[in-house]
Formats: structure tokens, sequence, C-alpha cells
């Protein structure tokens, strides 16, 4: 008999709307999340009053759970003290990126079921088993229990900083950067492509790219494409289908260079070079123009660094994430030709 069908974990609700923050209590208990509202809030540093002013109404059980830095290892250790000592029914991250892998990582650490609330959509952890936190300087992802619920909320996501919104355009069209390299490893080294999850993330990049940015109708399928990215890498059972040399040039970034933009800048450049590199003109072409119409960067200048520090990251990229094969394990870049590579990149990009 063959396997007709697989599970995949996803969440059980997902509301992407207007005003979702202010509905939080009957959003819990319609996906039978938490009928009595006995949850515990995560929040970033100093967005307690300004959050708990909104849900307090509707929840008025709710305990609050700021967190201490701005969503390290450490932060997340301490969060997670403080819900070992109550009892709830879930614990609810109230954010962005950082906050949310942060609340994400604690939830799961104690065994409690996660609910992301997306204030804004930086990047696509939203829906993923996967939390990225700092720890002694140094990023790293961890696999956790995906989010039983996704809400995000429309009102304060487009009031939320231009570059955040940037920042999880960049992370999804990453994607099409991820999926060629995922391909190149099927030729190169016969690792499996699982087509689901690569179909997932490709239809969440390619919804974006006709769209313009500004409209409410842009940050719903904004919203969606980080979503489905998540359910992607669910389907995966990895961060393959979203995360190839491009966040491999992220990570060293940020352990190199101190994380010098906001994750989705950094692998919107990335893609663009790693693309550049694998020389596939077509999708160069349709990541430049993307890249373009969102003020994402293209040059490590418009990241506001230097070509040698790009050029130091390009170099350790490979070993950010062992037995991961892109483009960067492919056509290995030595230290003697790393420079007059960068040169001769920026040149064709800015061309
Ligand atoms: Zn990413």
């Amino acid at each position: 008999m063959p396997l007709l069908s697989r599970i995949i974990t996803t969440p059980i609700a997902i509301e992407v709307r207007r005003g979702a923050l202010e509905r939080l209590a009957p959003l819990l208990a319609d996906g039978q999340i938490s009928s009595g509202g006995k949850v515990a809030v995560i929040v970033g540093p100093g967005r307690g009053e300004e959050v708990a002013r909104e849900i307090r109404g509707g929840l008025p059980d709710a305990t609050f759970v700021p967190l201490r830095g701005s969503g390290s290892v450490q932060d997340a250790l301490q969060a997670i003290e403080e819900l070992r000592a109550g009892w709830f029914d879930a614990v609810v991250g109230i954010g962005g990126g950082r906050t949310l892998d942060a609340a994400k990582y604690a939830a799961s650490m104690a065994g409690l079921p996660f609910v992301a609330v997306a204030t804004t959509l930086t990047n696509d952890g939203l829906a993923s088993p996967v939390a990225s936190l700092a720890s002694a300087g140094r990023k790293a992802s961890y696999g956790v229990t995906p989010p039983l619920a996704v809400f995000v909320d429309i009102d304060h996501v487009r009031d939320a900083p231009v570059e955040h919104t940037r920042s999880g355009v960049g992370d999804v069209l990453s994607n099409l950067s991820a999926l060629a390299d995922w391909e190149l490893a099927r030729e190169v080294t016969g690792e499996p492509v699982d087509g689901l999850a690569a179909s997932l993330a490709r239809s969440a990049a390619d919804a974006l790219l006709p769209l313009a940015p500004g409209s409410d109708r842009f940050l719903t399928s904004l919203a969606d494409s980080l979503i489905l990215s998540g359910i992607a890498m669910s389907a995966a059972g990895s961060s393959r289908p979203c995360s190839g040399a491009c966040h491999e040039i992220s990570h060293a970034l940020d352990a190199l260079h101190s994380s010098p933009g906001l994750h989705g800048a950094q692998v919107a450049l990335g893609a663009l070079f790693a693309t550049w590199w694998r020389r596939d003109e077509d999708l160069l072409a349709i990541l430049r123009d993307a890249v373009e119409r969102h003020g994402l960067p293209a040059t490590p200048e418009q990241l506001g660094i230097t070509n040698a520090d790009f050029a130091e990251a390009l170099l350790e990229a490979p070993r950010t994430r062992p037995g991961r094969f892109t483009v960067l394990e492919h056509r290995v870049i030595s230290a003697d030709a790393v420079h007059g590579v960068i040169e001769d990149y920026v040149v064709a990009i800015t061309s």
C-alpha cells in the first residue's frame, strides 16, 4: 500500500487583518486556544504598557512577561523561568521578528503552545519551526515547535518603520535564490528536493513580484508570503526552501560585522550576489527589479559596509551552515580572488 498523503504541522488558526490585536481575546477563544484568556503575553522591552492598553479589556487574566533585552537566548531563558512559575493555556508573543523569535523559543522550551501576533513584518519566522536568537554576540537558529496560531495586525504593520516591512520583503524574495541553491544541490550532490516545500516557498515570493509597496493589499500579501514561507520550512523539516547562500552570507555578516542591516536587507544583498555568482541571468533580472523597487540594498555600500567587510563575510559564509550545499560551496571563492569577484559583482549589478 503506497503512502497516500502526509501530515504537515501548520498553525490551526491564521488571521491577517486590521485590528487583530484588539480582537485577540475572541480570536484565541474562536481558535479554541484559550477560552478564559489565561495566557502569558511576551512583549518586547518598553512595549508592555502600549500593548496592555489594547488587549487588557479583552484579556483581564493575561500575565505580561516583558523581555529584559532585545530577544537574546538569555532574555528567553529569563522568560522561561516566569512561564514555569505560573499556569497558562498558551504563550502569546506580540511584536516583530526578534521578540517573536524569543517568545517562540521560550514557549517551546516551556512546553506551552505558542501564538504569534505580528505587529511588524520583518522576517519569515512568523509560522516557522525555527527561532533565530543571539547568544554571546552570535546569532544561531534553533529548531522549535511552530506556532499554534498566527495573527497579523495590519493596522500596526502599516505604522511600523518602513525598514521593517522592507526586511520582510527581502526575506521572502531570498526564497528564489535559496530554491535555486536547492536545485543546484540536487544536480550536483543528489540531495532530494521536496516539491511541496519548494512550491510553497516559490509561490510566496512570486506573489510579491508584481506588487508595489504601500497599500494594505501589499501588506496583506507580504504577511501571507511570510506565513507560507514558514509552512514551507515545516513541510521540508528544515529551513532549506528559504535559506541558501543568501542566508549563509547574512549569518557571516551577523557574526563578523554585528548585523549591519536588518535580516531581510542582508539576505536580499546575499540573494543578489549568490544569483549573480550562480550565473542565473533570468533570476538576477527579476530579483534586481524587485530589490530596486523596494529600496533594498544591491551593493555592500548600500548596506552600509565596505567591499572588504563583504569579502570577509563571503569567505566565512560557507562555514556558517555546515552540510548545506549552495553556490558558495559549489564555486568556492578563494581569499586571493574575493576582492576581484566583488568588484566585478558591483560593476555588473550597478550597470
Ligand atoms: Zn530569513
